[in-house]
């Protein structure tokens, strides 16, 4: 078994680029990207009795997926868990059913949705308390349980897949700092940013024309600021060493120089990602991705263009309570928002 995987961490906001940054780094011979590995147990646990059934992206239930049956077996047999029947008896997130039932789980799963409450409170708390009060707030921390059974996880999917690195997009600031703080394998944090415009359109654009659009916008752009400015609170407990801002604005207009200095942070050897793959299985497919948006991994030449339709989507009014909103944390974070 692979003895110490990268297990490789993308924090930040929903739609602000992770699957473009989650493909550039799977594109390293040395990486295998996993998706949002936080939501493995529910994927597991949603079949034909529930709202959605849980897939790989290759289309299969984990347990009959090549590579997560393989990886999901092996733990079974080391732990002595048995997925199908309870798969949440081996915890790697806070995440359990009430994903599921969403706004009904207080109603449908009133125990499993006050516990996750109970777990996400107690962690903040935990997080953000003075140094001194962390030893009193600490006595209990389920996440260090989470942490050392995700590391396990990791270095079972490194193996099977014959990398050195594994990128999780779980994107979840406390998740991040669970896995970082827990885990017995070497964790690099990405904060992954992108410009309020354009975060902010990729939010609202289900607004209809005629629609009230200031609430809306004005939501958003709160949530712009709230999202990351808890991204980068956490963010401030893992080590300069081990954690890299990263904008999508910066993938996309030098995604060569942005990766190879990801790749040197990473401790990976440099690759050319961008440019055309040798496809050594003969076709490219869907890889193996639990959770989150589906990735294609092709083998050609990356074509990676900034998505700019905030441009005509976003009007002079909506851009004004962009900027006033969002404006400070926006130059804090190096993104352009004047113009
Ligand atoms: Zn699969």
């Amino acid at each position: 078994m692979t003895e110490k995987p990268t297990y490789i961490y993308i924090a930040g906001r929903g739609h602000s680029g992770s699957t473009l940054l989650t493909l550039l780094l799977a594109r390293h011979p040395r990486v295998v990207a996993v998706g949002e590995l936080a939501n493995l147990p529910l994927q597991v646990a949603r079949d034909e009795t529930t709202k959605w059934v849980g897939r790989c992206s290759c289309g299969e239930r984990p347990m009959d997926c090549p590579m997560w049956g393989d990886v999901l077996r092996r733990v079974e047999g080391s732990t002595g868990t048995d997925f199908l029947a309870n798969p949440f008896s081996w915890r790697i997130s806070d995440i359990g059913m009430e994903e599921e039932y969403r706004s009904q789980a207080p109603v449908r799963a009133p125990w499993v949705w006050f516990r996750n409450r109970l777990w996400r409170v107690l962690r903040y708390a935990q997080y953000y308390a003075p140094q001194w009060l962390r030893p009193v707030l600490g006595f209990y921390r389920p996440q260090r349980r989470w942490g050392e059974n995700r590391s396990r996880l990791a270095a079972e999917i490194a193996d099977v897949n014959a990398v050195d690195a594994i990128v999780d997009a779980s994107k979840d600031p406390l998740d991040m700092l669970d896995v970082y703080q827990n885990a017995t394998i070497p964790v690099k944090v990405i904060l992954l940013t992108r410009d309020a415009r354009g975060n902010i359109w990729s939010m609202i654009k289900k607004i209809k024309p005629g629609e009230p659009r200031k609430g809306p916008v004005t939501r958003a752009s709160h949530d712009w600021v709230k999202v990351n400015r808890r991204i980068w609170h956490l963010a401030r407990q893992v080590p300069e060493a081990d954690c890299l801002h990263v904008r999508y604005e910066d993938i996309c207009r030098d995604p060569e120089s942005t990766m190879r200095k990801l790749f040197e942070f990473l401790g990976l050897e440099p690759h050319d990602v961008v440019g055309s793959q040798a496809d050594e299985d003969g076709a490219s497919d869907q890889g193996h991705t639990i959770g989150g948006n589906k990735i294609r991994f092709t083998s050609e030449k990356l074509n990676i263009s900034e998505d700019f339709r905030w441009r005509e989507n976003l009007t002079e009014d909506d851009l004004a309570i962009v900027r006033d909103i969002a404006g400070p944390m926006s130059d804090a974070l190096g993104h352009e928002i004047e113009n």
